[in-house]
């Protein structure tokens, strides 16, 4: 007799607002593909007040793993056992590993970041980078590139509340070894000419605010650079579409989403999923 088994093996997102995020389209491609036929992908909108509950639910529901968008990224680092060295340095976690009650934080966000330029052939070693947004998604990167030996990084952000922009910059100059310069945010920013890489890590043009493009002075790019985009949704921003227009090389959110999502899998169910497959999925449910 065929055995019966109809427990569920559980992953998630924990996040508020979630609602939006597209990440249990991707995951759950991820799995059918692989035929983890019980593996479930459950988006949870969790109240920043409620986190150390909604891991305790964790716990007791033995799911194998979370992942942590805005606004628990930080917050949920307390209530784990272990981070890793990146996460740490990074200040956030966006993906937990659950063995048998013992939680492991991860941060996959700068890490599918550097997958995703080195499938658009740039290399980040020696390189001067311009990086836009100094949040999480800006620190993940900042951290990674560095490790990986960039040369020079200016961070440009709103000048309003220069917290976030000043943790950015103490956390590169105490711990890595990259040349760091800060820039105030005011209308048109230029580019300056010697820079290689551009990357736009705000919310500017996440949807539904898809029309609007980042204060970035267009005409100083060249295609001598390139620029990578944040934005998963839509793939295509205002930003992106303009680039092409110009001709300058760039590249969407899309392949950072899909190679973090790629390793989060990978770290809960130890098998290597297909990414291509998850791109497809992300784009006929964004582009829908
Ligand atoms: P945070 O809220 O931590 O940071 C947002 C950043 O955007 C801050 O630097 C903020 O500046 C800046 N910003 C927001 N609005 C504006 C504006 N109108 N003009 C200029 N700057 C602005 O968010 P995250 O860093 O986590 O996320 C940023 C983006 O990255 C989001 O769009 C998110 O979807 C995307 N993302 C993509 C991932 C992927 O896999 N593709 C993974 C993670 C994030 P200030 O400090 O002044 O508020």
């Amino acid at each position: 007799m065929k055995k019966q088994n109809y427990l569920d093996c559980l992953v998630g997102v924990f996040g508020q607002p979630v609602a939006e995020n597209p990440g249990v389209v991707i995951q759950e491609a991820a799995f059918k593909a692989l035929e983890l036929d019980h593996w479930r992908f459950l988006t949870i909108d969790v109240d920043k007040d409620q986190l150390e509950n909604a891991i305790k639910g964790l716990k007791a529901f033995k799911m194998r793993g979370i992942n942590c968008t805005i606004p628990h990224k930080i917050a949920v680092m307390e209530y784990l056992d272990e981070i890793s060295e990146s996460a740490r340095m990074i200040g956030a976690v966006n993906t937990i590993i659950n063995d048998g009650g013992q939680l492991f934080g991860e941060n996959t966000d700068g890490k599918g970041f550097m997958m995703s330029l080195a499938s658009s052939g740039v290399q980040v070693e020696g390189q001067k980078a311009v990086v836009f947004g100094a949040g999480g998604a800006a620190r993940a990167i900042c951290v990674e590139m560095a490790l990986a030996g960039v040369k020079t990084i200016t961070i440009v952000n709103r000048p309003q509340d220069r917290t976030l922009g000043d943790e950015l910059v103490s956390i590169l100059t105490t711990r890595t070894n990259v040349e760091v310069l800060y820039e105030d945010w005011h209308g048109l920013f230029p580019i300056p000419a010697n820079t290689n890489i551009v990357i736009h890590a705000t919310s500017v043009g996440l949807y539904p605010d898809v029309h609007v493009i980042p204060h970035i002075d267009l005409d100083t790019l060249s295609s001598s650079m390139f620029v990578q985009d944040v934005i998963p949704n839509p793939i295509e921003t205002a930003l992106i579409k303009e680039l092409c227009r110009r001709g300058i090389p760039c590249s969407t959110g899309a392949g950072m989403l899909v190679n973090q999502a790629a390793l989060n899998i990978e770290m809960w169910t130890g098998l290597k999923p297909d990414k291509t497959l998850m791109l497809e999925a992300l784009e006929k449910a964004v582009q829908a």
